[in-house]
């Protein structure tokens, strides 16, 4: 494996400090929260799970609890399980068929992380979610409360998509659990964010297509040259190719967590991983934000309040943002909705989109006579705005 130039470019190292620094990023003994995000792909076996794989998961998860460690599993599979027993021979296309194959599928895929557990006299929980979920602060808070209560009880979360209710089409999905697993680990705050797949790591290019193509070990900062170098396609049953791990890596990190990409099918992968092997691809932490930052960041905004630069400029010096800032609204909202501003930011709007029709351009002085008395006198106070790059 390589330590890529382009991964460290501000300081060239020497090739010593680079392997204690490497090591360093690779000790995971502090880690306490562990997040282990499992792939259809190597959970499947034919047209059903592969019940050896989810014993061996066992064995390891049982490893890292004996550690002291906290685990929370996100798996996939429920779709494909349904499918196989419904004997289809793709991933359904339709959207009621997919919800339908989850539905059966889910209980199936819990039976066997249960079996497997047991044989390690560990509980596993079923935790179901939907976008909608996370995006609401106080079912978010509630979710935090379970898993919480859950890790303290020495019982291992184990947390899917709820497919049967939720789709893409009106917004209230993930998409796939790459995603999924990454807020999770964001909201749960998690030390470490494990995505198992069925390639080895990310590559520099697409190693079907490339022979040359070399394997990256770290990635100090996800830019766009290694969103480029991800594919795009998931497998049969699954939703997920590498572009969308890279996308949940960028979450996670955006958390403050690491995040190790790694071939699921290795020997021991977890605990080789936690022993600090170099092994997949780590994905360093990018900026610490808050809960509420990272709520704000990862909610799906309700419409788009669009400002001139000079808001932009303010916002982006930690100002509040003003009524005079603002040139036009899209969407329907509420006050205390999350909505974009711009493509720039999301922020927590102190006013409906109605409200906002009125106030849009005017001095803040005005507010309370437009608006009556009682009401904040800015749009979106700095600790609720957040850039999504900066
Ligand atoms: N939630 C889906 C399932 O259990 C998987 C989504 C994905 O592939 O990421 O089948």
């Amino acid at each position: 494996m390589t330590f890529v130039g382009y991964l460290c470019h501000k300081t060239l190292l020497n090739s010593a400090k680079q392997s204690s620094i490497m090591l360093c990023m690779r000790n995971f003994d502090k880690a306490k929260r562990v997040v282990i995000k499992i792939g259809t792909n190597i959970l499947s076996k034919e047209d059903s799970i592969d019940a050896g794989y989810v014993g061996l998961m066992a064995g390891q998860v049982n490893s890292l609890l004996k550690m002291g460690k906290q685990v929370v599993i996100v798996t996939s599979g429920a779709i494909g399980m349904g499918a196989g027993q419904l004997k289809l021979s793709n991933k359904p296309g339709d959207v009621r068929m997919r919800q339908a194959c989850a539905a059966i599928g889910q209980p199936m895929l819990m039976a066997e992380y249960r079996k497997a557990f047991e044989q390690f006299g560990i509980t596993v929980a079923q935790v179901l979610l939907t976008a909608e979920v996370l995006n609401n602060r106080k079912t978010y808070l509630n979710l935090q409360n379970s898993i919480e209560t859950l890790l303290k009880l020495g019982v291992v979360p184990v947390l899917n998509e709820n497919d049967s209710i939720s789709t893409a089409e009106i917004g209230t999905a993930f998409g796939d659990n790459d995603r999924l697993s990454a807020l999770v680990a964001s909201k749960i705050d998690a030390d470490l964010l494990v995505i198992l797949t069925d390639i080895d790591a990310l590559y520099d290019k697409d190693p079907k297509k490339y022979a040359d193509a070399k394997p990256i070990d770290t990635v100090f900062e996800i830019t766009d040259e290694i969103i480029k170098s991800a594919g795009t396609k998931g497998s049969k049953f699954s939703t997920g190719g590498m572009k969308t791990k890279i996308e949940a890596a960028k979450v996670a990190s955006n958390a403050g967590c690491r995040i190790v990409l790694a071939n699921g099918k290795t020997e021991n992968i977890i605990e080789r991983i936690i022993a600090g092997e170099t092994i997949g691809t780590l994905f360093l932490p990018k900026r610490k934000l808050s809960n509420r930052e990272r709520w704000i960041l990862n909610s799906t905004p309700a419409g788009v309040i669009n400002i001139d630069d000079g808001a932009i400029r303010a916002v982006k010096n930690k100002k509040s943002l003003l009524p005079s800032g603002i040139k036009s609204i899209q969407g329907t909202f509420e006050a205390g909705e999350i909505i974009w501003l711009n493509d720039k930011a999301k922020a927590v709007t102190n006013f409906s989109s109605a409200e906002l029709e009125t106030l849009a351009g005017k001095h803040s002085t005005e507010i309370r006579k437009l608006l009556g008395a009682g009401r904040r006198d800015v749009v979106a106070i700095p600790e609720d705005i957040v850039f999504v790059d900066y």
